[in-house]
């Protein structure tokens, strides 16, 4: 039988193409198909039972009594088709009755059948239903024919969901297992409610039989090759960086990309008269099938590796390469995917992106920093989420607490919306005291100012109830652009964005492209290959490389800001010498706006980002040159603790409130103060209530912070006396306590300061 199956599952394929071209109901085209199964597969029984009202109701048989049809019901993870439907598994037995699930109905008459072989009948990746056959001598049925009675429940599921036969247009694999609770890192706080959506969608099979099977070859071969390609190109690209856990995905990746058993797989369902599409459909649900018998969690995790390059193929394969962004959101959304760069989120339509939830993901990266500027709420290090949830499920986010809960209950679902009302009127308190004036008890006044990006937040200063905005980061622009943005554009931004702030201060940073914000439109081959990008060429390295970019935007800046006070600084200098170039830069293209009558600016203050520790050696050079300083803790700390800033496994593991952070940072603050220069604090530490704290103990008295932190920070600020801080800090600098973060949190509660 086992070679005749193999043969005649063309066969089997051409008749179900027929059957389901011919005009009839769907009951008789069934009634047609088990009959044309048996009879090429040499089976007494072929049997199909599809999932009604939760139940797997037998809807066609060949072999069994014809009374039993639509009154045999199981459920699902009952007997033996229960078994393989709510498992998603296959079974091969050589003797039914032995199995511990079996379960017997009189009504069948199937007593007399020893052999028994089934799988489930998958559409979008849950089971709809079962198809069974059953011999009467006892016997195991061999791999080609499991596969051919695959390949052929394949085509069922296409021909079932166009007839409509199951209920709902599809049923979830993962839904019967109830609600699920799942807990990541914090990145970005926040509570929202919205339905699953896969950053990269997962295809739904609409074709399962071949017309030209060559020509199905072609296709599966040429999107090996670009499949190929592309994970061979990605080690280059910032999704996946270089190091670590990336390089060890990226291996897995290769090998299976490479793996010649695979394309064999693909390439023998085709030949059996699948599509492309159905077959490394098939393949996969075989994969899949195995996996639910692995209990080796490392393998298992390979697997998913796996599963996630099918979809890729199946992407390829079918010309649906598209995110979720370029289909629309349609709905409030939870976006998941394992990783996302910060332009790649810009895409999505704000209105309606209520949370993202990623698998991999770190607290300064610059995704999390673009999501907290536009208010997300952001979970990180959710392993496995893209495989514990459905499209379109419900999922509950808990941005404050790092949690998340898939297909909640009623109740689950009040509790969640209790505290989320909860956590909005906590927010309506801070917003009452965002205008209130940032001044400690005994008085000394804080300044707290905003990061921005992007024209809708210079536009949204006035309700943050910031001081102006610290830190606009240009290079935002650049991100959100497909190709490079020209003088005229970015002087557009720059003019919108001052008459925005009014009065306020806006502080331009010149671009910090490069790192982990690389451009499709502006890369360097040697920097692709770079093993560690954020230590490259970036930034103002960059700039003054390629100074006709710099030059552009100075202009753009020098134009926007005629009549006003232009304020100006740049990322990423290491040496004094770069300031005064970049510096140089732009006092060239005030003397060619002066030459050329143009409207100057009022005066330009210039300022440097502390954040390349290399500088802060040498700031009796630098700060007779500045107007300001402004100390970028992110990149400051990742360099000064050789911690990838972007690295998940490193998210935790160093503190900003460690005693080698403050004390570099209060040798700055000092030196600042001591030559009478203004320093701020832009990076994502000064957001936090605690870490706040922490810096106005060593002398901090300016932030640019996520405006989400603007409300929190000052009703930090305004419960502090700050001369006490500061007699607390000097004493825990110089006598470190093991655990710096508790020492500080133990000291607020004490003094009642409100650190949330
Ligand atoms: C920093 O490095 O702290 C900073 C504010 O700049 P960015 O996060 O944009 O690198
Ligand atoms: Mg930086």
């Amino acid at each position: 039988m086992a070679s005749t199956a193999a043969a005649s599952a063309r066969e089997i394929l051409t008749g179900l193409h027929e059957i389901m071209a011919k005009r009839g109901s769907a009951q008789s085209k069934l009634d047609r198909v088990v009959d044309l199964i048996a009879e090429a597969m040499g089976s007494d029984v072929c049997s199909i039972y599809l999932l009604r009202d939760n139940y797997l109701e037998l809807f066609a048989t060949h072999g069994l009594r014809k009374e039993a049809v639509h009154v045999t019901r199981l459920r699902m993870g009952e007997g033996l088709v229960g078994t393989i439907a709510g498992e998603g598994r296959i079974l091969n037995l050589g003797e039914a009755a032995q199995h511990p699930s079996f379960a017997y109905r009189p009504e069948t008459g199937e007593e007399r059948f020893h052999s028994f072989a089934g799988v489930p009948i998958v559409r979008l990746e849950s089971p709809i239903g079962v198809l069974a056959v059953q011999n009467a001598d006892p016997r195991g049925y061999e791999d080609v024919e499991i596969e051919a009675l695959q390949t052929v429940a394949m085509v069922l599921s296409e021909m079932i969901a166009g007839a409509r036969l199951v209920d709902g247009a599809r049923r979830s694999r993962l839904r019967s297992a109830g609600p699920l609770r799942l807990s990541g890192l914090k990145l970005v706080a926040g509570m929202a409610k919205g339905e699953a959506v896969f950053h990269e969608p997962r295809i739904v099979v609409e074709h399962t039989v071949a017309e030209d099977i060559e020509a199905e070859r072609d296709r599966v071969y040429s999107a090996f090759r670009k499949m190929r390609e592309q994970i061979d190109n990605m080690a280059k690209e910032a999704e996946f960086g270089t190091t670590g856990e990336h390089q060890e995905i990226l291996e897995t990746y290769r090998m299976f990309a490479y793996d010649e058993g695979w394309s064999r797989r693909i390439n023998s369902a085709i030949d059996s008269g699948l599509t492309a599409e159905a077959a490394i459909e098939r393949v996969q649900q075989r994969t899949r099938a195995r996996m639910q018998e692995i209990d080796d969690p490392l393998l298992k995790e390979r697997m998913h590796d796996l599963e996630d390059l099918s979809n890729r193929l199946l992407r390829i394969v079918s010309g649906r390469m598209g995110t979720a962004a370029q289909t629309g959101l349609t709905r409030d959304a939870v976006l998941i995917a394992r990783n996302l760069g910060p332009a790649e989120l810009l895409e999505y339509d704000r209105r309606r992106l209520k949370a993202v939830l990623l698998e991999e993901g770190s607290l300064t990266s610059h995704m999390t920093i673009v999501a907290r500027a536009i208010g997300v709420p952001v979970i990180g290090r959710l392993h496995d989420i893209r495989h514990s949830v459905e499209d379109g499920e419900t999922i509950l986010v808990d941005g404050d607490n790092g949690s998340v809960i898939i297909r909640p209950n009623r109740q689950l679902l009040l509790g969640f919306e209790q505290r989320m009302a909860l956590s909005q009127r906590r927010r309506a308190e801070f917003a009452a005291i965002r205008n209130l004036p940032a001044r400690t008890r005994d008085g000394v006044k804080v300044s707290v100012m905003v990061n921005a990006g992007l024209a809708e937040d210079a536009a949204a200063l006035p309700m943050t109830g910031a001081d102006g905005i610290g830190l606009f980061r240009t290079e935002f622009q650049f991100l959100v652009s497909a190709t490079l943005p020209g003088r005229e554009r970015q002087q557009r931004l720059y003019t919108k964005v001052l008459e925005f702030a009014r009065e306020r201060p806006v502080v331009f940073r010149t671009v910090d492209i490069g790192g982990d914000k690389a451009l499709p439109y502006l890369t360097d081959e040697a920097e692709e290959q770079a093993e560690n990008p954020a230590m490259g060429w970036r930034a103002l390295r960059l700039s003054l490389d390629r100074s006709t970019l710099m030059r552009a935007q100075a202009r753009a800046l020098i134009e926007a800001s005629g009549g006003k006070v232009l304020r100006v600084m740049f990322p990423m200098v290491s040496e004094p010498w770069e300031y005064e170039e970049a510096r140089g830069i732009f006092e060239e293209q005030v003397d060619w706006a002066r030459k050329a009558h143009r409207k100057l600016p009022a005066r330009i203050e210039f300022g440097v980002m502390i954040e390349v520790p290399s500088l802060a050696e040498m700031l009796d050079q630098l700060l007779p040159r500045v107007d300001f300083i402004s100390i970028g803790t992110n990149d400051l700390t990742q360099f000064l603790f050789a911690a990838d800033r972007s690295d998940p496994r490193l998210a935790q593991r160093y503190d900003w409130l460690s005693p080698a952070i403050l004390r570099f940072l209060k040798r700055v603050l000092d030196s600042a103060r001591a030559a009478g220069v203004p320093a701020r604090i832009c990076g994502e530490m000064a957001g936090r209530p605690l870490e706040a704290m922490a810096l106005i103990g060593i002398g901090a008295e300016n932030f640019s912070i996520t405006p989400a932190g603007v409300g929190p920070v000052k009703a930090m600020v305004r419960s502090l006396d700050a001369a006490a801080v500061r007699a607390r800090l000097d004493q825990l600098l110089a006598r470190p306590p093991k655990d710096m973060r508790k020492a500080l949190t133990d000291w607020a509660r004490k003094h009642s300061v409100t650190i949330g």
